[in-house]
């Protein structure tokens, strides 16, 4: 019997086991032999019919490296900055106070603590053992895990973190550790619900060994000994964002995600690598050339997907950090933009249909002709990056 991690329900059940994929797909791979001797293992998936949690039951976090190789950021993308900024205004306006300090685990390069420090006078501390000391103005990051608090953060972030780490509660109470009387944690991490309802199997990566739904967040959070008060669903439905306090009324629990779109999800996991693969052999059959664009950890679970990746010339990225490396466990090649310039019948695959009008522009400046596909594309809210806070009873 495995009993919920989140909501300590005793009856979950298995869902569904992957084929063996990379088990590190946000690390920096500077060579073709690095790249193919990157280890795999399967996925396997357990579900919990009360809340929705998701979790791999073959998670060995010791195949997991998150040093400074670890490259996880999207700040290079305009579309991205100007979100993680309207993050920050969200944050901070949804205080009680004008934050004296604040506090953030797993503050990868630390780009949303520098966000915060246009925006406040707070003091502002990161954690991060992948952190490369690159420094920041008026931020002081260490190169560590998030030790134990003192109670002295009016604001603690917790932003894509809590997915990487299993179980998921000591890490949580150790944030709820760094919480004043009156501070707020926002916890934000992938929001499966939208990964599910929209069918995105390139959303499972081994290194997330959780999936959480605002549910199982809910109950994770109660769990922790915090008050969940408000949730955000944003970034096109792809982040769920909830925030608690030590004190205070927690928010109604959020209903469960609709019946049968967990089994959809999982009949999907079998038919999309070949469905892909059938559609972009057939690209190359009418003479046009695949790239995929973003080369981050979708990149890595289409590669692994793909009956035949040797289909795809290549990746493309704006992060100048990886260009030269290898999609890890493929032999997809990353390169800059400026590769495809002038270039001739083209298939760009964006691996995040986020992007989509970004890489097109990007495109058109650089004179391509090229037919822009995305992976996972349904009509996501793309004019709303944002969500407001839902206040108490309203899910
Ligand atoms: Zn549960």
């Amino acid at each position: 019997m495995r009993p919920c991690p989140c909501c300590e329900a005793e009856v979950t059940e298995p869902l569904l086991s992957t084929r063996p994929v990379p088990v590190q797909t946000a690390v920096l791979v500077k060579s073709l032999a690095d790249s193919l001797a990157v280890p795999r293992r399967p996925i396997v998936l357990q579900h919990c019919p009360n809340c929705g949690f998701l979790w791999n039951t073959a998670f060995e976090a010791g195949l997991v490296r998150y040093d400074s190789d670890y490259e996880g950021t999207q700040a290079h993308s305009p579309v991205f900055r100007s979100y993680l900024s309207g993050l920050a205004r969200q944050w901070l306006g949804a205080l009680p106070q004008t934050p004296m300090r604040v506090v953030e685990a797993g503050c990868g390069q630390g780009e949303f603590l520098a966000e915060l420090s246009h925006l406040s006078a707070a003091e502002l501390q990161g954690f991060d053992p992948a952190y490369r000391g690159e420094g920041q103005a008026r931020v002081t990051i260490e190169a560590c895990e998030l030790p134990d608090g003192d109670a002295s953060a009016d604001m603690v972030v917790n932003r894509m973190t809590l997915e990487h780490v299993f179980p998921p509660l000591p890490l949580l109470a150790a944030q709820a550790s760094w919480l004043s009387r009156m501070g707020i944690l926002f916890t934000q991490v992938p929001n499966a619900a939208h990964m599910l309802a929209a069918k995105l199997p390139g959303d499972l990566v081994y290194e997330h060994c959780n999936y959480f739904t605002a549910r199982s967040l809910w109950h994770l959070l109660v769990r922790a000994g915090l008050a969940p008060q408000g949730l955000s669903i944003g970034y096109g439905d792809q982040h769920l964002t909830m925030s608690s306090a030590r004190e205070g009324q927690a928010m109604a629990i959020p209903g469960r995600i609709p019946a049968g779109i967990v089994e959809a999800f999982a009949s999907e996991m079998t038919q999309f690598g070949p469905r892909w693969g059938s559609l972009l052999a057939a690209e190359r059959r009418a003479g046009r050339t695949p790239w995929i664009w973003g080369s981050g950890s979708r990149a890595v679970a289409f590669a692994a997907a793909l009956p035949d990746p040797s289909v795809v010339a290549g990746a493309i990225d704006i992060n100048p950090v990886r260009a030269g490396t290898y999609v890890p466990g493929s032999t997809w090649c990353t390169q800059p933009p400026e590769t495809l310039k002038a270039g001739r019948s083209l298939t760009v695959v964006a691996m995040n249909p986020i992007y989509r009008t970004e890489i097109a522009d990007r495109l058109a400046k650089l004179n391509c002709d090229a037919k822009l596909l995305a992976v996972g594309e349904t009509s996501l809210a793309a004019a709303a990056p944002l969500g407001p806070f839902i206040g108490p009873g309203e899910i």
